[in-house]
């Protein structure tokens, strides 16, 4: 008799935004006369750049003739897209070749697939709170342990708690991860690394002999000087860190499905190399994403392509000014919003995180995103995020700050 993996019975509750929705839908179905702005879900509402939308119909005509026409992509992603990607890393000072990227799409699907390269028994350490895939992936690959209902947390797991009191950066730490999971800037709280930060972690990594995964999906939005854009602009990283990189936010390429995969020839795991061990998973269970889109991921690095998402970048980033200031003039304790797209409040009057999403959304019909989802340490903060359009934001904020 065929048997379901039971692992995925251990998941609890449903997805965060499911539960979100749901709430909202039942909202907006009692009330259909509110006008409900959201600035929950972490998804772009900007249109694709024009240049990009150019590159993407050029490629669209190559696929209708004979001559230009493509199929089956290569493996690790078309050399035109592999090669401006190095090139980025290059112009940054980091090192990186061409083999070593591998064209996906998307992050999300890498960094749910990529623990399938480790051993079954590898213990993993998570920032809290974080994006919740790390955790959940790990769990369907039966890794995780035990779960905790009373605290929300696996039995196999390392939590690495980023509160207003560690400033959100975690410690190195104290039991040793054979995985690190790291995501700067940081999905939800928008909290980032300074590059001698980031060093400890690579520097702690080598000696220990753990795998750092480096989630630089809004690299984009960093701002300030010494943040580092890439972990390989530590020194060793080559030696430890796997990083994933994605188009969705930085590009509004979240309906279109672009991301990549770097794996450094010299990272070993065991005395085995990563790099020919994903090729070869990638090669055995993904058929490439689709040449439209990897050109126009292409368009992307262009100087047009660049000058047009700069400008969408600061579009979102005044949203997060907006936010940002009105809440402060508010009395809310705010961080995030200035190297990231989102802002971490703390709920107010000792709320918790779904406390305050009931009471935003019923008091002045705003949706974000309850802290608490994203880890048992998110618990008492909240998530607005600056993806939505500055009317909305700016009509959001005024709802907020009345309130
Ligand atoms: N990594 C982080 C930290 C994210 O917040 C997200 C999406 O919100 C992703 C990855 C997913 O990226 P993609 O759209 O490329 O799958």
């Amino acid at each position: 008799m065929a048997r379901v993996n039971e692992n995925y019975l251990k998941l609890p509750g449903s997805y965060l935004f499911s539960k979100i929705g749901k709430k909202v839908a039942a909202y907006s179905a009692a009330n259909p006369d509110k006008k409900i702005i959201r600035l929950g879900i972490g998804d772009v509402t900007q249109p694709i750049a024009p240049s990009i939308i150019e590159a993407t119909h050029k490629a669209v005509e190559e696929m209708g003739h004979a001559e230009t026409f493509h199929g089956y992509a290569p493996d690790l992603g078309y050399e035109f897209l592999r090669s401006a990607i190095a090139k980025e890393y290059k112009d940054r000072g980091c090192h990186v070749d061409i083999d070593e990227v591998f064209v996906s799409d998307g992050a999300k699907c890498d960094c749910g697939n990529i623990q399938e390269i480790f051993a079954a028994d590898s213990v993993i350490a998570v920032c809290d709170p974080v994006y919740p895939v790390y955790v959940d992936s790990n769990v369907m690959a039966g890794r995780t342990g035990v779960y905790d209902p009373k605290t929300e947390t696996w039995s196999n797991v390392i939590y690495m708690p980023c509160t207003q009191e560690n400033n959100f950066t975690p410690a190195l730490p104290e039991k040793t991860p054979d995985l690190i999971y790291l995501c700067y800037p940081n999905n939800p709280t928008g909290s980032v690394i300074t590059k001698d930060e980031l060093q400890k972690w690579v520097d702690y990594a080598n000696e220990k002999g753990s795998v750092i995964i480096y989630d630089a999906a809004y690299e984009a939005y960093i701002s300030e000087e010494n943040i580092p854009h890439s972990i390989y602009e530590c020194e060793g990283a080559r030696t430890c860190a796997i990083e994933l990189r994605s188009f969705s936010k930085n590009a509004g390429f979240t309906g279109m499905r672009l991301g990549f995969t770097v794996i450094p020839k010299e990272l070993m795991c065991d005395g085995v190399a990563l790099n020919p061990l994903w090729a070869r998973r990638h090669g055995t269970k993904y058929n490439g994403a689709p040449y439209i889109i990897q050109r126009a991921g292409e368009a992307v690095y262009t100087p047009q392509g660049q000058a047009e998402l700069k400008a969408q970048i600061d579009y979102y980033m005044n949203n997060a000014k907006m936010i940002l200031t009105g809440l402060k003039s508010a009395g809310y304790s705010v961080s995030g919003g200035v190297n990231a797209p989102y802002i971490w409040l703390k709920t107010p009057d000792g709320m918790t995180s779904w406390q305050f999403f009931d009471y935003l959304l019923e008091t002045v019909n705003i949706v974000g995103t309850p802290g608490s989802g994203f880890g048992p340490s998110g618990e008492g903060y909240f998530r607005l995020t600056a993806f939505g359009s500055a009317e909305n934001t700016k009509e959001a904020i005024e709802r907020i700050v009345k309130m």
